[in-house]
């Protein structure tokens, strides 16, 4: 059996700024705070640990759990209309055909392994009308650790009949250095997708296992997923 997990931002879709317009909004509204995200690079990162950060640039202390909990909701409230109205919003190049096609194959699943909180993981790909293709994942919300993220997917998929996954049978698809780092401490395969926070050069460097420049280029590696 192997295991694809993707990330949501920059790899599957782009919201064109609808999560940090969210996230400015939601700390104006709570805590009169303008521009929250301006002094903040969330790629790679979960959502309640860009929540933290902005605690301690902005606010320069802590938040409690009560508070993390707060901004998440508060979030989650205004999410849904930024990605509604973003102007910007697409689906990557070549993942809606990726995805049929390897959901066809046999022995493959398919979840995700994102920093977003499910309920806007779900939320971003809602629009693409995408979910389908996701039955389960690891998200924000389930750790604030990004390779913590991935073992809990992995778990879930065991629990869906994944059994026997080997770790280096999960393939980490992302668009970081942050998601490959991710990747590699958890054990897995690491797929770098150059669609969204660095070009291909640059993933080069962190040193994943795959590099794409986009999922049009993803032939040789569902051969290899297949191979593993
Ligand atoms: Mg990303």
């Amino acid at each position: 059996m192997k295991l694809l997990l993707f990330d949501v931002d920059g790899t599957l879709v782009s919201t064109g700024g609808a999560g940090v317009r969210a996230l400015n909004r939601t700390f104006e509204q709570l805590y009169e705070i303008p521009e929250a995200m301006s002094a903040i690079d969330p790629a790679g990162k979960t959502d309640p640990a860009i929540v933290r950060e902005i605690f301690h640039e902005r606010l320069e202390r802590d938040c409690s759990e009560d508070e993390l909990q707060t901004v998440c909701q508060a979030y989650l409230r205004v999410l849904p209309e930024e990605v509604s109205q973003s102007t910007q919003y697409r689906v990557m190049p070549g993942v809606t055909e990726f995805l049929r096609v390897a959901r066809s194959r046999q022995h493959v699943m398919i979840g995700l392994g994102t920093g977003n909180l499910e309920v806007g993981a779900r939320i971003k790909l809602e629009r693409a009308d995408l979910n389908d293709f996701f039955p389960f994942g690891g998200f924000g919300s389930d750790s604030e650790d990004r390779s913590e993220v991935l073992r809990i997917a992995a778990w879930r998929a065991q629990d869906r009949g994944g059994c026997g996954l080997n770790r280096e049978a999960v393939f980490v698809i992302g668009d970081t250095e942050r998601d490959i780092e991710a990747g590699r401490k958890a054990g897995m395969t690491t797929v770098a997708v150059a669609t969204g926070h660095a070009d291909v050069k640059r993933l080069r460097r962190a040193e994943p296992d795959f590099v794409l420049s986009d999922f049009r280029d993803a032939a040789p590696l569902l051969e290899a997923i297949e191979a593993a």
